[in-house]
């Protein structure tokens, strides 16, 4: 009697209660295929990093008596499927039942469901023991009416008795810090640089490439810097903790050409792989509180993040899935612009964030709601196109915390679902929040006319264009009044100059 247990690239949560005790009728089965690097084209650090973090959990399985069964992206017994390759694992380990953990993203659920009723075999799924919320919680809750995240977020910091006074209400008094986590950033204190490891992963690249996998963005497999290991993963979250909490959640709406990482954590890649679990990362956030290394506001500014934002996404992913990946609400269609891949653009600040995505897989989360996210809302590009975008070039990027963040809250493609309006903004918002502007081609005052801020333009374009859906909006009243108050030749101007812009949207 042999079970084969399925692991994912981003179930490698070593606590999981399947570690606890070794048994010898049990395989643990990872695999390394294309069905899963091509299914969108993803940046070399991505695969880079799943691969090495599965080959070294797989060694540390070994290591603690366990058998495993690893399938290399290049061997050529490896069918490049999870169906595929049970279908021969099956009789070569003789394996009598199958067993799996929930999958986090609805495609790989849907193939796993298949894979298994497909075997015959006997066969289990298990929670994966990571998110406070229980997936099938989660979906029921938000199956009819979705709440706005803040209220979710209260719940949840009163279930978990997290930052609560003696009688359980919000420690200092309120729920929540957001209007002094707004700050621009003036370049002191220093943004400490993260701990990026300097793993040499140049045998693993070679494979990959060999495999004929199509990558984008710098793999810098020579000194590659993401955390690959719970180790390297906790000491990260030390670094955190140390470094930069303390001001994380003060400019944490910053934007910055001195630092591409200001204050922010950098624990996505190893949350989403589960290296790291949630909770213990709140903890750590909380014991930082407690000991006086970081104020109410900053850490109140980080367990929103992960205990409200990060649970309420997935929630909206597995309440709403498979239709949310279809919601066009503004009926977009425009092609993205060719420099989302090269950086090549005069905009200063959607060069620099573009820029820091390709080489590090990497950028925050203004950076990715306001400049790219903001750039592709205001000119309309297809939501197919910027999922495909977003889903390729972040490391941390899987499907069930992109596509609610891409389609919902950065390009209101599920018509409010996420958020209650669109996260739109001009060169006034980015000019404040950034010190982009100052060295840039476009001029951040302009609405018309040569060097203005296509910014400008394109967001009073977005405005004017779905006024007759969007004008009803009682969140955007002050906006549709600002643009009733401009004169009529302030308006056509500002709007043919968007079409100006819009025609040449390449070369921008
Ligand atoms: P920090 O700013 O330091 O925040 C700490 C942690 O909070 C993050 O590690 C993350 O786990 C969590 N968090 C913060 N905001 C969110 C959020 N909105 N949704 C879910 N978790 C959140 N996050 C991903 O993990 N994968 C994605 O593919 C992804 N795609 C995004 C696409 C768009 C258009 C936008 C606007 C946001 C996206 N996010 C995504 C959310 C967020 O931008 C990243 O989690 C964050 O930038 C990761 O960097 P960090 O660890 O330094 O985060
Ligand atoms: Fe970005 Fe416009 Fe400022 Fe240039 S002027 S950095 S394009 S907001």
């Amino acid at each position: 009697m042999t079970c084969l247990r399925l692991l994912l690239g981003d179930q490698l949560n070593a606590g999981h209660a399947w570690f606890g005790e070794r048994r010898d009728d049990v395989v643990y089965v990872l695999m390394e295929v294309r069905s899963e690097t091509d299914y969108v084209r993803h940046h070399a650090q991505k695969v880079l990093g799943i691969f090495a973090a599965m080959r070294r959990f797989a060694e540390a399985l070994v290591q603690g008596g366990h058998r495993v069964e690893y399938l290399r992206i290049g061997e050529p017994r490896n069918r490049h499927s999870f169906a595929a390759n049970l279908d021969w694992l099956i009789p070569e380990l003789q394996a009598t039942r199958l067993e799996r953990m929930e999958a986090d993203e609805w495609r790989v659920e849907q193939a796993l469901i298949d894979a298994f009723a497909a075997s015959g075999l006997p066969g289990r799924v298990v929670s994966a023991g990571h998110f406070l919320l229980e997936r099938d919680e989660a979906a029921a809750r938000f199956a009819r009416k979705v709440p706005r995240m803040e209220f979710f977020y209260r719940d949840l910091r009163r279930r978990h008795r997290i930052l609560l006074d003696a009688d359980g209400g919000p420690l200092g008094g309120r729920w929540n810090y957001d209007a002094e986590n707004r700050a621009k950033w003036p370049g002191d204190p220093p943004a400490p640089s993260w701990p990026w490891q300097q793993h040499d992963l140049r045998a693993l690249w070679d494979e990959i490439t060999a495999a004929g996998v199509q990558t984008l963005g710098e793999p810098s497999a020579q000194s590659f810097g993401w955390p690959l290991t719970r180790r390297e993963a906790r000491a990260w979250l030390a670094d955190f903790i140390a470094q930069r909490l303390a001001h994380f959640g003060r400019y944490q709406d910053a934007i910055s050409g001195r630092s591409a990482t200001l204050f922010h954590a950098g624990l996505s890649f190893a949350l989403n792989l589960k290296l790291l679990h949630p909770r213990e990362v709140i903890d750590a956030a909380l014991a930082a509180y407690e000991s006086g290394r970081a104020d109410l506001a900053a850490t109140e500014g980080f367990v929103r993040q992960i205990l409200g934002w990060r649970e309420f996404i997935r929630g909206i992913y597995w309440a709403r899935m498979p239709g949310y990946a279809a919601l066009n609400a503004l009926q977009a269609k425009r092609a993205l612009p060719a420099w989302f891949w090269s950086a090549d653009t005069r905009m200063a600040c959607l060069r620099a964030a573009i820029g820091q995505s390709l080489t590090l897989g990497y950028a925050h989360h203004i950076q990715r709601l306001m400049l790219t996210g903001n750039f592709a809302l205001l000119a309309g590009c297809d939501p197919d196109e910027v999922d495909r975008w977003y889903l390729g070039i972040y490391v941390d990027a899987f499907e069930w915390v992109e596509l609610p963040n891409t389609r919902g809250m950065s390009q209101f493609a599920d018509g409010g679902i996420v958020g209650s309006k669109p996260y739109s903004g001009s060169a006034a918002y980015i000019q404040r929040q950034s010190d982009h502007c100052q060295g840039c081609h476009y001029r951040h005052t302009l609405r018309h006319g040569e060097r203005a801020c296509p910014f400008n333009s394109l967001y009073w374009h977005f405005h004017a264009r779905h006024q007759p859906t969007l004008g009803r909006n009682p969140r955007l009243g002050m906006t549709y009044r600002s643009w009733e108050r401009m004169s009529v030749a302030e308006r056509a101007a500002t709007l043919a100059q968007a079409e100006h812009y819009l025609a040449r949207i390449d070369q921008l």
